[in-house]
């Protein structure tokens, strides 16, 4: 839309205004909010977004490696842990890893189920 405007006001010769930063920047703020709306939900489907779909590990010391390699959604900064929480199910011990992004402070939870070890 805002494209369309200033094609408009280029035409009319009405282009003297010197460009109103605040409102350029309140444009792009809500852009960048967006962007990061989009980018949350889209990694809210991600193997590793919820306790109901975990990321499959076969044992417990990969999971903290695993975690570490993972990159922030929202710049790719590295991740760094706040927090680790265990919880026993029929299935496995489901690990719940909370980051934080080094670079953006972007907050991200992964989860991880370590395969019960094999019966024999
Ligand atoms: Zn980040």
């Amino acid at each position: 839309m805002p494209r369309i405007h200033r094609l408009i006001r280029c035409q009319t010769g009405a282009v003297a205004r010197p460009p109103r930063p605040r409102r350029q920047q309140r444009e792009r703020d809500r852009e960048l909010r967006k962007q990061v709306r989009r980018t949350e939900r889209l990694a809210a489907t991600l193997p590793g977004a919820s306790a109901e779909q975990p990321i499959e590990v076969r044992s417990a010391s990969v999971v903290e490696e695993k975690a570490r390699a993972t990159r922030c959604i929202q710049c790719g900064g590295d991740l760094e842990l706040r927090g680790d929480r265990a919880t026993s199910t029929a299935r496995g011990v489901v690990r719940e890893i909370a980051l934080i992004c080094r670079l953006c402070h972007a907050p991200r939870t992964l989860w991880f189920r370590v395969a019960p070890p094999s019966p024999n």
